[in-house]
């Protein structure tokens, strides 16, 4: 049964007497050469565990399980869970779990997992949040996301395109734009296109600052993009420090308080994080 056939995967959702939720952004693939070219950008080997969220009706699970050792496919949708199972009765080396992907605990997952996702975009970035959380744990994320997105996590650090996803996924893996996707290879026909993106965690992230203190710093510097660092930093909730004592840490830093957060380079904001962390140090 070919899934990327759109009459097949009408007919098979009529069968099981099931209406596609927009809600959880049900579109399903069925551009058969995209769905190679996801298989082929993920680099999957035969040694591989590969983690699908948002597996649907099994069309790249199916895939990714011809390839990898072990594949653990996460669907939220539990009218859904029977047709996965049956498309996926071939490979028994296929775990198929019901259940909300942000609620998945990816410390339990084998190191050097990698994720693939056709990702629902409602939730798209705490989904990546949690996966560049997770980075010690997994080796790659290969997903398709909205355009804008794709082009939000590949933008320059330092210039307007960027925000505070951007650094983080810089800050921990490479990212690599790899090609936009129509939005006439999914149906229902989504109203946006999409694009694939690959992130290839590090070994070391790229600053040397506490994780959880550059995490706040960069939150907070986007968080009122509008406004100075000065601003900004001293107005930040998840920082709750003095306006004087984040002076201090950004004229240490060599950064101009009057700058905004957007136009800081990777390295800046991790000398300003360092800095915020002596303040914070010396405070306690
Ligand atoms: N992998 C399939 C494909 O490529 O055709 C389906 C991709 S579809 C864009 C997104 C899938 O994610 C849907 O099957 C949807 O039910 C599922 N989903 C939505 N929210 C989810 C969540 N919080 N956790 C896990 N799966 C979710």
């Amino acid at each position: 049964m070919s899934l990327t056939n759109p009459s097949v995967v009408r007919a098979l959702l009529a069968r099981h007497k099931i209406r596609l939720r927009k809600r959880w952004g049900q579109n399903f693939l069925i551009d058969a050469h995209v769905l190679e070219k996801i298989v082929s950008f993920a680099q999957i080997n035969s040694d591989d565990t590969v983690l699908e969220i948002g597996a649907g009706i099994g069309t790249l699970t199916q895939k990714l399980a011809e390839r990898a050792a072990r594949v653990i496919a996460v669907e939220i949708d539990a009218r859904l869970i029977p047709l996965l199972r049956e498309h996926l009765r071939a490979h028994s080396h296929t775990e198929i779990l019901c259940q909300d992907f942000l609620e998945f605990d990816l410390k339990s997952l084998p190191s050097q997992t990698k994720v693939v996702g056709n990702l629902p975009y409602y939730i798209t970035a705490p989904i990546l949040e949690k996966l560049i959380e997770a980075h010690k744990h997994l080796h790659s994320a290969l997903v398709m996301v909205q355009l804008e997105v794709a082009e939000k996590l590949s933008a320059l650090v330092g210039t307007r395109d960027a925000s505070a996803i951007t650094v983080f996924a810089q800050a921990f893996a490479d990212v690599e734009y790899l090609t936009k996707v129509s939005k006439h290879c999914f149906f229902p026909k989504p109203e946006v296109d999409s694009a694939l993106v690959r992130l290839g965690f590090l070994r070391q992230p790229r600053f040397q600052a506490p994780e959880d203190l550059f995490f706040k710093v960069v939150r907070a510097s986007f968080n009122l993009r509008r406004k100075t660092l000065l601003q900004a930093l001293s107005q930040s909730p998840w920082l709750a420090l003095p306006r004087d004592s984040v002076r201090a840490a950004l004229e240490k830093a060599a950064i101009d308080p009057q700058r905004r957060g957007e136009t800081l380079s990777l390295e800046e904001f991790d000398r300003l994080a360092q800095q915020i962390d002596a303040v914070v140090r010396t405070k306690l």
